[in-house]
């Protein structure tokens, strides 16, 4: 167990996110929490978040559930990306399945606003049959786990931006950019010129860290394939840090009677 304390309500971030990172620093400041953050461990060299830190998966939902019993976790925050759908479904319902409360933190999509010009797809795979029947030149901003539905398009040019090197099969008529964000817009702008992208595609991730690449689309005439979100939660969840903090601090303090309290736990 990392660090006992049972004066402490020991919460557990499934982060990964500035989010997560958000949470994290709030949280870890207060005499009545153990905050520790879970991250996947998908980058090697990652900004690490305040409070206690352990990296890794947990090994499936009934691994999951049974560390969330053996370091005596009170309250599940699911602070991850709008798009990790698994690591979302598994502690939903590992924490129900052994009747810990359950926040789910998920920031707002992006929505059209005018002069946006989206094509909006289910996911990656009709994304990349999308940008295939054409021979465009694609900004390619999806992060590296997916990168290999694209791998078959043979027709269009892909500039591909990514925090690490890709290890996944990647389409053969391409460019690799490594960079971590976030990016400002003149530089989002400066490189859909300099590389005369003709088409983006984006998930739609929400939130304002990636957020300038559509905008400098936008202000380009560029179309965008977006790709649409996973379902991950079948609760009702928040959608800033200040909500998650609210709701946690309502478990913890409840009004006497109100459902999902901690008393007595
Ligand atoms: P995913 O597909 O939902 O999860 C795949 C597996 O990775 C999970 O089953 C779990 O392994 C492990 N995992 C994922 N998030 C974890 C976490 N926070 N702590 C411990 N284990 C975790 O997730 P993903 O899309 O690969 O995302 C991985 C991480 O990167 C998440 O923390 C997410 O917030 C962050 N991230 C993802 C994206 C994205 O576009 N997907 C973008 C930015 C950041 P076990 O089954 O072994 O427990």
């Amino acid at each position: 167990m990392i660090g006992p304390n049972t004066l402490r309500r020991r919460v557990l971030i499934l982060g990964g996110t500035g989010e997560g990172a958000q949470l994290a620093a709030h949280l870890a400041e207060r005499v009545d929490l153990t905050v520790i953050s879970s991250l996947a461990g998908r980058v090697s060299e990652p900004k690490l978040p305040k409070g206690l830190v352990r990296v890794g998966g947990f090994g499936g939902l009934d691994a999951l559930a049974t560390y969330l019993g053996n370091e005596e976790i009170k309250v599940v925050i699911d602070a991850t990306h709008p798009f990790a759908a698994k690591i979302s479904r598994n502690a939903e319902a590992a924490c129900r399945r052994i009747g810990l409360p359950f926040i789910a933190l998920l920031r707002p999509p992006w929505r059209m606003v005018a002069g946006d010009r989206w094509h909006e797809v289910p996911d990656f795979q009709s994304a990349a049959e999308f940008v295939d029947t054409k021979t465009g030149r694609v900004f390619l901003s999806i992060g590296r786990q997916e990168l290999s539905s694209f791998s078959e398009c043979s027709n269009a040019w892909f500039l591909i931006r990514a925090i690490e090197e890709p290890t996944e099969w990647l389409p053969p008529h391409r460019r690799v950019l490594l960079q971590r964000g976030p990016f400002e817009f003149k530089d989002e702008l400066q490189l859909l010129r300099d590389h005369s992208i003709n088409r983006l595609v984006s998930k739609n991730s929400g939130g304002p860290a990636t957020y300038t690449k559509i905008e400098a689309a936008r202000s380009l005439d560029i179309p965008v394939v977006m790709i649409s979100r996973p379902i991950k939660h079948t609760v009702q969840a928040v959608e800033t840090v200040e909500d998650a903090i609210a709701r946690l601090d309502h478990l913890i303090h409840p009004v006497s009677g109100m459902p999902g309290s901690l008393i007595g736990t």
